[in-house]
């Protein structure tokens, strides 16, 4: 009777541990069919997905960087600086076949993926020092360049404007499809939100001393006018690159200037 009641133990002991073995054995299969899903999901979404930017986000920011630069443009991003400054005015038409790849940001706007790291940084560090910027505008089609010409036209018009006088002082605040830096991806209206009492002004103060380290520089300044073609616009920035922006910041010129 001892000897059966042992052997019916050791029977189970067995049983139990082929059950264990067979359950441990589940688990890391379920564990590496989640991590292929997630690789998979990861690849399919990850460089589509939207970015942190208009929202607090710095401790995202490493993390979006990498997923929403694909690798070649990161590459391209440290050795070519030639697509920084491009130059777009009112004589110097965007090209044609222009061709531009967009990073989306949370909300709606777009960028030029190449600039989004360095504007990501930027970001954070307003944040950190307090500040609530927000995107007003960024890429623009050139239909909405259009259609924002438009009505700047028509609000002349409404003021008692001719035609013609309309449409001319339209011009020096809204540039014509195919002239505007907004189409390139690489400039940025920055303003602060409409929800707190931040004024735009100590925003604009903060990117004017401090956008260039980012590689952002104010566009168009006071006192170009005459060159850039465009009245003074504090909450305008433009990506020109680190040195670059460095190099204008320091020689109080304009990006005409500093390309001539
Ligand atoms: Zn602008």
């Amino acid at each position: 009777m001892n000897e059966q009641i042992k052997k019916q133990r050791r029977q189970n002991k067995k049983q139990e541990k082929r059950f264990s073995l067979f359950t441990k054995i589940s688990i890391i299969v379920f564990l590496c069919c989640i991590l292929l899903i997630a690789k998979i999901g990861f690849q399919l979404f990850g460089s589509i997905s939207d970015t942190m930017l208009s929202d607090k986000g710095s401790s995202f920011s490493q993390v979006t960087h990498a997923k929403n630069v694909p690798k070649e443009t990161s590459k391209r991003f440290e050795s070519e600086t030639d697509w920084q400054l491009i130059l777009v005015n009112h004589s110097n038409p965007i090209p044609e076949n222009y061709q531009v790849s967009l990073t989306k940001l949370r909300n709606n706007q777009s960028v030029d993926s190449r600039i989004y790291p360095a504007l990501q940084d930027m970001f954070d560090d307003m944040r950190e020092a307090g500040l609530m910027p927000v995107i007003s505008s960024s890429y623009r089609t050139a239909q909405k360049q259009q259609s924002l010409l438009d009505e700047k036209i028509t609000a002349y018009k409404k003021e008692g404007y001719s035609d013609n006088e309309a449409e001319k002082l339209a011009r020096k605040w809204v540039a014509p499809p195919g002239t505007s830096e907004h189409q390139l991806g690489m400039a940025v209206d920055i303003t602060s939100l409409d929800r707190n009492e931040q004024e735009p002004s100590v925003i604009w103060k903060w990117l004017l001393e401090n956008s260039y380290k980012y590689g952002f520089i104010l566009r168009y300044p006071e006192g170009k006018e005459d060159i850039t073609g465009t009245i003074y616009e504090p909450w305008h920035f433009r990506y020109v690159g680190g040195q670059a922006a460095r190099e204008i910041m320091e020689r109080g010129i304009c990006l005409e200037e500093y390309l001539e």
